[in-house]
């Protein structure tokens, strides 16, 4: 290991951005369709990780669906989600050192088709969450996703949802599909959330134009915008001018940007431009068991492919944890961690 890796893995580091759906194991995949008789393309573990996780830019969406199918198709009982939960908290702590975790997932993408209640699920996710923190130096926080092209009933339900269970979550998202979802169309259900004072993350500007970033500040005033490459299209700046007047972070994501080609190259990613400009940011792994990735490796690809200094790893995770939906006390509490040393 290079000094510049071992610095990175021992860093402490904030997570704001990764979906529990892309944090199954491959052998808990496995392990799981042999114990439910499941359907997997195939149960040798080398195989499926080439049919389980993107290895390299994607050929086309249906490819990384299906990636997606084989990992949800797992939270088949109340047993495995709390397993799946747990491994995800593990391996980012003791994989990764990452102190502020910020797990996200969609009920209704994670449960279609299966025999499990949403409340029961959340209980049982932030039941683990909360053994986990009990035990090692980690906050974690749960972020619910509305699934934009699950339609409208969807998303209602799960604002409806989240609303309910506010003492249980950290904060609301809107994912997949923007271009055929504008923001426009949720202007009306996000106040229900602004005014239970749920913070908002949206994914937007992850594809298509920058002015689905505009529209998503304008439409849904969220607290944070997932990826949002495109905001640096802007020619006139007004969008990256938007997200700074706002206070707006942007949770980058450039390895997942990389594999789904938002970006052409990681030397392209705009996340040193963003810092540059004085925006708020955060990097993070999006789903790290379906891309192949942690936040050692994209920290690494920051430093050798987008040109951030170590200096910026730092102002990356400092932003995060201003930007954390978690309760002041626990941010303040976290804070303690990432002070530089020998302070
Ligand atoms: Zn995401």
């Amino acid at each position: 290991m290079t000094e510049l890796e071992t610095a990175i893995k021992t860093m402490p580091k904030v997570e704001l951005h990764r979906h529990l759906e892309g944090c199954v194991r491959i052998p808990t995949i496995i392990r799981t369709a042999l114990r439910h008789n499941l359907k997997l393309p195939t149960f040798d573990a080398a195989e499926l990780s080439k049919t389980a996780r993107l290895s390299g830019p994607m050929d086309s969406l249906t490819e990384v669906l299906k990636m997606f199918e084989i990992a949800q198709s797992v939270f088949v009982s109340y047993g495995v989600v709390e397993e799946i939960t747990r491994q995800a908290l593990e391996d980012a702590y003791r994989k990764e050192n990452v102190r502020l975790l910020e797990l996200r997932y969609s009920p209704d993408f994670m449960l279609k088709g299966k025999d499990l209640d949403w409340q029961k699920t959340l209980e049982v996710i932030a039941s683990a969450a909360h053994s986990f923190q009990r035990k090692y130096p980690v906050f974690t926080g749960i972020i619910i996703i509305a699934s934009r092209s699950y339609g409208m009933d969807s998303v209602l339900k799960t604002i409806d949802f989240a609303v309910k269970n506010k003492a249980l979550i950290a904060g609301f998202d809107f994912a997949d599909d923007e271009i055929n979802y504008p923001a426009a169309l949720y202007a009306e259900a996000v106040k229900k959330l602004h005014e239970a004072e749920i913070p908002l993350t949206i994914h937007s500007g992850e594809e298509g134009r920058f002015g689905q970033v505009l529209d998503a500040i304008n439409f849904l005033a969220p607290r944070r915008i997932g990826h949002g490459v495109k905001a640096i299209e802007d020619p006139s700046g007004r969008t990256i001018e938007l997200i700074k007047e706002k206070g707006i972070t942007i949770e980058t994501n450039p390895y997942s940007n990389y594999l789904t080609r938002a970006v052409a190259r990681l030397e392209d990613h705009p996340l040193k431009k963003f810092i540059e400009a004085g925006v708020s940011v955060s990097i993070g792994a999006d789903d790290p068991e379906i891309l192949d990735t942690d936040l050692n490796k994209e920290y690494l690809l920051a430093v050798e492919k987008t040109g951030l200094s170590t200096a910026d790893l730092a102002y990356a995770n400092k932003c995060a944890l201003a930007a954390s939906f978690l309760p002041p006390d626990k941010k303040q509490e976290a804070a303690k961690w990432f002070a530089p040393q020998g302070s």
